[in-house]
């Protein structure tokens, strides 16, 4: 008798520490969903920033505070509202207005608003795409034009969002580009950016020998990403 309840306690005391170890694990998982979303986040910043040759840096000034904002704190200051196009203040909840700055080698640097994915989505225009060029984009949207270059990499893979088509090429050269890229962010996301379909991308990584980035990050070899 005293054997059985001994042994209920032990089992009961071992229930308590799986279930601990459960806990644990339930939290560390969100965590690196969130630290996987902030690294996604950045690799489509670099991501940009190669394929444009250029470097954008956010630029967004607390107008209550004065807080320097961060480029995670704009993207979490977003709502989900589609035409409020301010972020939040964490320090003070002002809502200011976000900004990027686009410094590229052959030109002046340009600050420019910044808009959340949804916001970026929300301003494309949907007529007339057979005639509206990467070039006429950049010259009469040079905002969403910038916002979808750090959200989805291409005209193509923002339309593609909307359930549309865009007809033009925008990426000439993507191998040499990639190559830095591979195994080390999504092949998805590499190609949105390199304006090819993801198996294209998927197949040139393995031709490299290149482990893809889920695996990497299961084999926890991206750790010092984090
Ligand atoms: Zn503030």
């Amino acid at each position: 008798m005293l054997g059985m309840r001994q042994g209920l306690s032990l089992g009961h005391y071992q229930y308590q520490q799986l279930e601990q170890k459960q806990r644990l694990t339930q939290e560390q998982r969100l965590d690196q969903s969130q630290k996987l979303g902030q690294l996604l986040r950045n690799a489509s910043w670099d991501l940009a920033e190669a394929f444009s040759d250029s470097k954008y840096t956010e630029h967004t000034v607390c107008s209550g505070c004065g807080h320097y904002l961060t480029r995670d704190e704009i993207m979490k200051g977003f709502t989900i509202d589609r035409t409020d196009i301010r972020t939040t203040c964490p320090k003070c909840g002002a809502r200011p207005r976000a900004y990027i700055k686009n410094q590229s080698r052959n030109s002046a640097t340009i600050e420019i608003p910044m808009y959340c994915p949804n916001q970026t989505l929300e301003r494309l225009p949907h007529g007339g795409l057979d005639k509206l060029t990467p070039e006429l984009f950049k010259r009469d949207y040079r905002d969403v034009f910038h916002s979808v270059k750090i959200h989805f990499g291409t005209l193509a893979a923002a339309y593609a969002r909307e359930g549309l088509t865009y007809p033009h090429v925008e990426v000439l050269e993507w191998k040499e580009i990639v190559a830095q890229f591979l195994g080390n962010m999504s092949d998805a996301l590499i190609a949105d950016h390199a304006g090819v379909s993801t198996s294209t991308i998927a197949r040139h990584r393995r031709s490299l020998g290149i482990k893809s980035f889920r695996k990497n990050v299961a084999e926890g070899l991206l750790e010092r990403m984090f």
